[in-house]
């Protein structure tokens, strides 16, 4: 095992320490009682106001281009004031300032996939509030002069309808801040995603030596909707770090990945796999050695078995490495999370000599191939 890697930093703390008192600073979003003030009844469950309008749809990716007439006539009320006249709700008054539901955020007004849950922070701003946008379409910018204020207006990228403003005094990693009216938004969260989009949303689980490189990598791939690493394919129930380091327990050092089959696919999320670690190292990558760091994909349905076969067959026939993949391919049965500060390492520990050394290289190899499939921060 590589020394370095045992040990978490002091330095992570002071960073986490950093982003929560980030969290409790009085963010002001420059919106004034000059503003239309919303009568707010956020959209928690829209299944009526959806049910009417046929411009709404999670899947239908096309530009709607429509009079605000004709969006009078298929809106809610407070939705069409925030979306269509740009109005603002009051700060504290919608139901998804303070939500921290696990799913996706919507445009309320045509069903636009916007956000995910794990993009969202705790501003104490009163508005919902993000630091990434799901997509490079998913929103768009226009600049705001009103009020006699400087400001982005950031739109639906679909609709255009009016969502909010974007500013720059949001949390690591981006220091966005989407600042977003919840009249606005549709949250739906990701187990009724599954049911609602025929089961667009699914779960691997990868192991691809340490787990911090492999996380960091996959935190940055469009599509993926949350990053968890863990144990899994062991016997210990529950297992500590230092229990799955020892390698008695057998479990390998993974991550588990959610993802959107809509924005991403199976074959995509193997093929950054095969990229960012070597799959004919048996029990290593390089200086992490045992059989934690085996490489190994855990299925958890047909598709995903048969994507994993496939693609193993295809770069052994190809002779894409000099050897043969050493990658097993099994059966998913139990994840076990690791403790949070396992969790988003690199970026909380970008300076670290392990990071550096180890995970930023294989990063940029993913960067660099993966490119135009990269989350915009
Ligand atoms: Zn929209």
């Amino acid at each position: 095992m590589f020394t370095n890697k045992s040990s978490i930093p002091f330095e992570k703390k002071i960073i986490s320490l950093i982003l929560l008192c980030s969290t409790i600073i009085l963010h002001s979003c420059g919106q004034t009682s000059n503003y239309n003030n919303i009568n707010n009844s956020t959209n928690m469950d829209t299944t009526n106001s959806k049910a009417s309008n046929p411009y709404y749809s999670h899947e239908d990716t096309s530009k709607i281009n429509i009079s605000n007439d004709e969006w009078k006539k298929v809106l809610p009320p407070d939705v069409y004031e925030v979306a269509r006249l740009k109005g603002t709700e009051r700060a504290f008054s919608g139901k998804l300032w303070d939500f921290t539901g696990k799913g996706t955020y919507y445009c309320a007004a045509c069903g636009n996939p916007l956000f995910r849950s794990d993009a969202k922070f705790a501003s104490s701003c009163g508005w919902p509030s993000f630091f990434e946008q799901m997509s490079d379409n998913s929103v768009v910018y226009q600049r705001d002069n009103t009020y006699g204020m400087q400001r982005t207006e950031a739109l639906c990228g679909r609709c255009g309808g009016h969502l909010g403003h974007l500013f720059d005094d949001g949390p690591k990693p981006t220091g966005k801040r989407y600042c977003m009216n919840s009249v606005a938004l549709d949250f739906t969260p990701y187990s009724v995603n599954a049911e609602a989009q025929g089961n667009n949303i699914d779960t691997i689980t990868l192991g691809g030596g340490c787990y911090w490189c492999v996380e960091a990598v996959y935190e940055n791939l469009m599509g993926v909707l949350n990053v968890e690493s863990g144990f899994s394919g062991g016997k210990t129930i529950n297992p500590t770090y230092e229990d799955v380091c020892s390698g008695s327990t057998l479990h390998a050092e993974v991550v588990q990945i959610t993802f959107d089959n809509s924005i991403t696919s199976i074959d995509e999320i193997l093929k950054v796999f095969f990229t960012v670690h070597d799959p004919t190292q048996l029990n290593r990558q390089g200086a992490d050695v045992g059989t934690q760091y085996r490489s190994v994909i855990f299925y958890r349905n047909d598709e995903q078995k048969s994507a994993a076969t496939s693609i193993v067959k295809q770069l052994n026939d190809e002779k894409v490495y000099k050897q043969a993949i050493v990658t097993q391919v099994n059966k998913f049965t139990t994840f076990y999370r690791a403790s949070d500060e396992h969790q988003h390492y690199y970026q909380n520990n970008k300076f670290q000599g392990y990071c550096r050394m180890v995970i930023q290289p294989k990063l940029e190899k993913f960067e660099k191939v993966f490119k135009k499939r990269l989350k915009k921060f």
